[in-house]
């Protein structure tokens, strides 16, 4: 049986559930690389170009670690997503960078995702993927309808609250079944980013469950619906047209105008141009609605005393925020 390999890096999180269906459903083999650790984090960085940011320094580990096990490896090309909207230049560019930095690959099925005018390329990129792999075009179309039906039940697990990293580990099992009702939280936080740094746990050094185990509740971007997202991006006084920049504005800005949560951590990878911009954004308006909001950049450095620091001080300054309610820092 052909085997494909998917990287757990970029759009991991996003699309994985939907990736999955489509594959197995054409009777193929998938291999997902292991969790990023130390060997990944290191093999990603001795094989990328420097400039580059971390989470894509960490895919490129991600796809050395799958090269000798599979037939092809799966780097799709995610051009748009929206209308009149593009993604990140290095992810428009990722699988030229992958072929180009790593010898002795198998082939990239770099399908390209281009729905910067309208929605028709989608399905022929699909049907192309399909016909690639030897595969007819009724075939195509089941496995897609599976795929699309997968996806939705995975997006609306994340609109119930659950993190993708649980979302992808249940999302196979009868909704009914799940139990969504959350004991009491003492505090709501915020954690905002890109999502294959909020989710990717050796990257963040397990933020999010470490937050979750001190009776936090942890709302992210992906739980947010997109019709509140463009709202209140549309509130920006220039159209933000990177569609991943819109998700984490047009997220925490609901999020802070609601005032929902307690703080907001926004976690930043090293290198990433759009976060120098996007970061500003969401402080500003955090400060302007007195929200706490604290900013970690994460690089390669693997020692946790750093973040675990940052992560206490920031809850105990919430607590005391609550306890007092009149105390605001004077930095804020
Ligand atoms: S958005 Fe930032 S982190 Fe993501 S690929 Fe682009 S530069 Fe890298």
């Amino acid at each position: 049986m052909c085997k494909i390999g998917i990287p757990r890096g970029m759009f991991f999180y996003d699309y994985f559930p939907m990736w999955k269906e489509f594959f197995q459903e054409l009777g193929i083999e998938i291999i997902v690389s292991s969790k990023t650790n130390k060997e990944i984090l290191n093999s990603g960085i001795s094989s990328c170009v420097d400039e580059a940011c971390l989470p894509v320094k960490i895919f490129h580990g991600h796809v050395q670690y799958l090269k000798d096990k599979v037939d092809y490896i799966f780097i799709p090309r995610i051009m748009s997503i929206d209308k009149m909207e593009y993604c990140c230049p290095k992810v428009l560019g990722l699988p030229d960078m992958v072929r180009c930095s790593i010898e002795k690959l198998p082939p990239i099925i770099d399908t390209q995702i281009n729905l910067r005018k309208s929605n028709t390329k989608y399905k022929k990129a699909i049907y192309d993927t399909g016909k690639l792999l030897g595969k007819d075009f009724w075939e195509v179309k089941k496995a897609y309808k599976k795929a699309e039906k997968s996806y939705e039940r995975y997006t609306y697990l994340l609109n119930k609250g659950v993190v993708p990293i649980e979302a992808i580990k249940i999302y196979d099992k009868v909704f009914k079944d799940i139990n969504y009702s959350s004991r009491h939280n003492e505090l709501t936080i915020m954690v905002v980013g890109h999502s294959y740094a909020i989710y990717d746990e050796y990257l963040n050094m397990n933020l999010v469950s470490k937050l979750m185990s001190n009776n936090i509740k942890v709302i992210t971007p992906e739980m947010i619906n997109k019709d509140k997202i463009n709202r209140y991006s549309n509130k920006l006084p220039k159209r933000m047209f990177w569609t991943h920049g819109k998700k984490i504005v047009g997220s925490a800005f609901s999020l802070i105008k609601e005032q929902k949560i307690d703080g907001i951590i926004y976690l930043s990878s090293f290198g990433c141009g759009m976060d120098s911009v996007l970061v500003d954004l969401v402080e500003r308006k955090a400060i302007k609605e007195e929200i706490p909001f604290t900013l970690l950049t994460l690089d390669e450095q693997t020692g946790e005393a750093g973040i675990n620091t940052r992560i206490e001080a920031f809850i105990d300054m919430m607590k005391w925020r609550n306890r007092d309610e009149n105390n605001i820092s004077a930095f804020r």
